[in-house]
């Protein structure tokens, strides 16, 4: 049976050109970049190489990279470390926020921090005027997401981090939907941003935030000294240097493979759309190429998405998160669609790797099962 991965929003293949790099950090070069022979001085040199090849990328310095394990670790280091133990004043965050921000900021928010939750409507994303207008001579801190790992839909990033300069208001970005899909330059209106390696076809286990310098953060994890005493703990070199290097592939190369991606994306849902015109787009907004968010109205979501596997069309109902749960997705509700539109909407999302055989095949596998329930 022909297999078709439509997840890659949830995670990627890993690009099979990393796996030298991965075997030999794993086995040869295995030191522990603290130790000071050899084995540790080689381990650290590799370790130094990744941090300075990925600042140079987003045009950051090497000492406001760190490493984490992953993107959510990365964004409860950074706002639970800007906060601290006690804390208080205002945060600005939106409710289409993946759980890592917006379960955080509701924990944040038990503890004594007042947050607005911005809703994002049919448009998908929280504006620079709603940003705006919450501002309030307590807000401390803006937490917005650079694409919506749902939808697709991307936030301006840019003129909200003028605003935010503009106020002398922090402001953190989650950039794991975005990195590796569209084009990416640090404002200097961002004070943190973090990304996922597993989401631009590097393996598990490494994430990296950058930290802008003078941005005040609490140590995320105590401990020894490594990645400048906020996160201690004995680096998952592997990880780290592999995700550094593909990083540097899937910048290099994003301006081979995200037209097309797009192109592909656009013909999935035309191709949809004008079969079943009953189909609708779910995010108004301007998306990112690889993401594609359909309400099939009147369909069992969950019963298609089931479908589909038996067929080898891997998608998904929301968000991975929470995938396996029945609860509609927070994201779709916020943005106004009903329970029922929610329940009946499904998450489509490409990579590099998807061909257009790979849709055609989704779309027959589809038509016939939207033809059997209609
Ligand atoms: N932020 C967004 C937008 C995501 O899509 C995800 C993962 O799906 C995360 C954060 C968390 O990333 P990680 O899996 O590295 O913890």
């Amino acid at each position: 049976m022909k297999r078709v991965y439509l997840d890659n929003n949830a995670t990627t293949h890993v690009d099979p050109r990393l796996l030298d790099l991965y075997i030999s950090c794993t086995f040869t070069t295995f030191g522990n970049p603290s130790s000071i022979h050899a084995h540790g001085q080689e381990a650290k040199a590799l370790l130094i190489k990744a941090r300075d090849d990925i600042a140079r990328l987003i045009g950051a310095r090497s000492q406001e990279i760190v490493f984490t394990a992953t993107a959510t670790e990365a964004l409860n280091m950074l706002l639970r470390g800007f906060f601290g133990s006690a804390p208080s004043g205002h945060l600005i965050t939106s409710s289409a926020e993946h759980a890592a921000v917006y379960s955080t900021a509701q924990y944040l928010e038990s503890q004594g921090l007042d947050v607005t939750y911005l809703n994002v409507g049919p448009w998908g994303a929280a504006t620079t005027e709603q940003v705006e207008a919450a501002i309030r001579p307590d807000t401390r801190l803006i937490c917005l997401m650079a694409a919506n790992n749902e939808t697709g839909v991307l936030t301006d990033i840019s003129a909200i981090a003028d605003k935010a300069r503009a106020h002398n208001i922090p402001f953190i970005v989650d950039g794991v939907a975005l990195f590796g899909k569209q084009a990416f330059t640090l404002h200097p209106g961002v004070s943190a941003i973090c990304f996922s390696g597993h989401k631009f076809y590097t393996p598990k286990g490494a994430a990296f935030a950058y930290v802008q310098k003078g941005l005040k953060l609490q140590p995320h994890l105590t401990g020894g000294h490594q990645e400048h005493g906020l996160r201690a703990g004995t680096e998952n070199l592997a990880s780290i240097a592999t995700m550094a290097q593909g990083a540097c592939y899937v910048t290099q190369e994003l301006l081979m493979f995200q037209e097309p991606m797009r192109a592909l994306r656009d013909y999935f849902e035309q191709q949809l759309m004008q079969k079943h015109p009953t189909v609708t787009i779910n995010g108004q907004g301007p998306r990112i190429a690889n993401t594609s968010n359909l309400c099939f109205q009147d369909v069992d979501g969950e019963a298609l998405l089931m479908y589909l596997d038996l067929h080898g069309v891997a998608a998904s109902l929301g968000s991975a998160c929470s995938s396996g749960a029945i609860e509609p997705s927070r994201v779709l509700i916020n943005m106004g669609l009903t329970r029922k539109q929610a329940l009946a909407s499904l998450r489509f999302s490409l990579s590099r790797y998807t061909t257009k055989e790979d849709i055609d095949h989704t779309l027959h596998v589809m038509y016939k099962y939207l033809e059997q329930v209609r």
